[in-house]
């Protein structure tokens, strides 16, 4: 391993790890040419910031596993906020039960490090730690949410909210701005009390609110509405308050980075993979009103859940599974992927799906019987939805904003963050290398510093 640490010797000794959930590099680089995150402006000029790519499918719940494990989904086990089981075609939410890879807070705990966590995906229940953790993004409510447990009621009694209903936007923008400003502050408020009042070697704090504001305001942002930009522009101002106030109270000692899991674009269309599944003959119902997978008929080859994630009606491996592995198995994954990259938006032509991996090809591990048999990457700005109940393919939403694969934000504070294909992955072996801590084998994420 080429010795960049000696070179870029900066003496950290414990990390700090703010997530702006779903903040894109370019992103950064407009509010900062518009003079509306002047602190961020100035942690660049002393740091350094690149663009990474994400993980497939491109998901909070699966990206936040990849940068807290530094690995592959096929390692760490987390495909998407919404799995089955293929044997009884029960519906689960992935947890931190499902994880199956060391977090960074496993890694710190086990070192006897002190740690704090709040807010990052997939670390519902929580698991004991060597410090706090407060569960983040699909954790039901506060209660049971954190470790220890008292810490529920301390974050109840300051107004702290794990998510927002960000639904009730689609009725009404005014109460969803007003919730998603009160929904931060909070959010900071209780990071700066815990920042103060725990020892900790590794403090991460992880902010949903920016990847709830996108997909609300993106579409409005880009095409110019003068409103939702004001207001969009005026919530990055005060986040970038908080990363002025953070960063004010960093011992000398403290790497400092600012993560994100993804990029956003506009959003053009919804696509309805399972409708597209029965247009295709591959996939039909044994039930009028199909609303889960139990529903599927025998006769069906494939199916699909969200974003993009097909899995064959494996006989054997599935609920009433009828695919032969082997040949029938590869027909029906060479069929699925050719016609997917068939489909055209009517309006305009667009394809809309960009590329389809196999399983083989997006995921590595020893044990990959969860992953999706093959998944699709959408062409920019549609969303690929799961549902059974649509009749249609290609529809409008009610949201304007969605994730991408590229673009997904980088800084650290310390000239030196270099490398033209860094992924979520390697934020952790860097973060333990720059830390002068051995990363343990199995990681997939490289160390990306000085590496141009
Ligand atoms: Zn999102």
């Amino acid at each position: 391993m080429p010795n960049f640490f000696r070179q870029n010797k900066a003496g950290f000794r414990r990390a700090v790890v703010l997530g702006l959930d779903g903040m894109p590099h370019s992103l950064l680089q407009r509010l900062i040419a518009e003079g509306v995150m002047p602190n961020f402006q100035g942690l660049i000029a002393k740091g350094s910031a690149m663009s990474m790519t994400s993980v497939v499918p491109t998901v909070s719940s699966t990206a936040w596993a990849s940068i807290a494990t530094g690995c592959n989904p096929g390692k760490h086990g987390i495909f998407g906020f919404i799995d089955r089981v293929p044997q009884t075609h029960e519906m689960f939410i992935p947890s931190s039960r499902t994880l199956k890879a060391e977090t960074w807070v496993d890694l710190f705990s086990g070192m006897g490090r002190r740690v704090f966590s709040m807010g990052v995906p997939t670390t519902f229940p929580p698991r004991p730690v060597n410090g706090v953790l407060i569960s983040g993004f699909l954790a039901p409510n506060l209660n049971g949410a954190t470790y220890p447990a008292s810490v529920a009621s301390e974050l109840a009694s300051m107004g702290y909210l794990i998510d927002i209903d960000a639904w009730q936007a689609r009725e009404n923008r005014e109460k969803f701005l007003d919730e998603i400003f009160y929904a931060l502050d909070r959010r900071a408020e209780a990071m700066f009390k815990y920042y103060a009042r725990e020892a900790w070697d590794l403090f991460i704090a992880h902010f949903m609110d920016t990847d709830r504001l996108h997909h609300f305001l993106w579409g409005d942002v880009e095409r110019g509405d003068e409103q939702y930009t004001a207001w969009f522009n005026k919530f990055y101002a005060r986040v970038d308050e908080i990363i002025g106030e953070l960063s004010s109270r960093l011992y000398s000692d403290t790497l400092f980075m600012i993560v994100s899991d993804h990029g956003f674009c506009t959003l053009q269309r919804e696509v309805h993979l399972n409708f597209w599944l029965q247009q295709a003959g591959l996939l039909s119902f044994a039930s009028p009103e199909p609303k889960q997978l139990r529903h599927l008929s025998p006769q069906t080859r494939c199916y699909s859940l969200l974003p993009g994630r097909f899995y064959v009606n494996v006989k054997g491996r599935e609920r009433e599974g009828r695919v032969q592995a082997g040949a029938e198995y590869e027909q029906v994954r060479r069929d699925v992927a050719a016609g997917l990259m068939e489909i055209r938006d009517p309006d305009g032509g667009a394809q809309v799906i960009a590329r389809v991996l196999m399983r083989e090809e997006a995921f590595r591990g020893d044990d990959l019987d969860a992953a999706p048999d093959l998944i699709a990457v959408p062409a920019r700005g549609y969303d690929l939805k799961g549902g059974f109940d649509k009749r249609v393919l290609l529809e409008p939403s009610p949201v304007n904003g969605t994730h991408t694969f590229d673009d997904a934000l980088w800084f650290v504070n310390a000239p030196g963050l270099a490398c033209e294909d860094a992924t979520v992955m390697d934020v952790l072996p860097t973060m333990m290398n720059l830390l002068e801590l051995a990363c343990p084998d199995g990681m997939d994420g490289r160390i990306v510093w000085g590496t141009l």
